[in-house]
């Protein structure tokens, strides 16, 4: 069987989204709890695929764990499991566990479907430029986001679980 993610039938790839490039769109209204797309991929060591796959392949990986990223090997694979998921810092989906998508609150129909990296991104020490256009936008979006405070508290259980669980054993700054 080919590899694959799932993919809302209520949701479209696009080649021009408005944020960046590809992009994902409401097509039909999606509700708060609903699942957008279920990402696909080999289970791979974040080093290997770093030393061996990141140039073949590029960035459409979504990490899962520490050490783990789900994504695909070869060229061919990577339009059968990209899913066209943008960063925006207003987010409409977060994660339920690590791979599955799940509305954050009503979608309507021509909404671009967006995640806030925070919610999926540990410690890569890459930084990208954020243009979200959003009132609330960053402006520089990190691997270490998820440790902000504010977002903790905006975002709470649409954290990927594997970030959830590291917030939750993180002790409070002292006073
Ligand atoms: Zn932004």
């Amino acid at each position: 069987m080919k590899l694959t993610s799932y993919i809302s039938p209520k949701a479209k790839k696009v080649v021009q989204s408005k944020i960046a490039g590809h992009g994902l769109i409401a097509i039909e209204p999606i509700s708060i709890g609903e699942i957008v797309a279920i990402k696909g991929g080999h289970i791979i060591d974040l080093k290997l695929f770093e030393e061996r796959c990141e140039s073949l392949v590029g960035m459409s990986i979504l990490q899962i764990d520490d050490n783990f990223v789900l994504a695909p090997l070869e060229k061919d694979e990577i339009e059968d499991v990209v899913i066209y998921i943008n960063h925006s810092c207003n987010p409409n989906i977060g994660l339920r566990g690590e791979i599955t998508f799940v509305a954050m609150r009503n979608i309507n129909i021509g909404e671009e479907i967006v995640i806030d990296y925070a919610m999926i991104q540990n410690n890569n020490d890459e930084a990208m430029q954020c243009n979200c256009g959003a009132e609330t936008c960053r402006k520089i979006i990190t691997g270490h986001d998820w440790s902000h405070k504010d977002l903790q508290e905006k975002y709470g259980r649409y954290f990927s679980a594997f970030l959830r669980e590291k917030i939750e054993n993180t002790p409070p700054n002292p006073l």
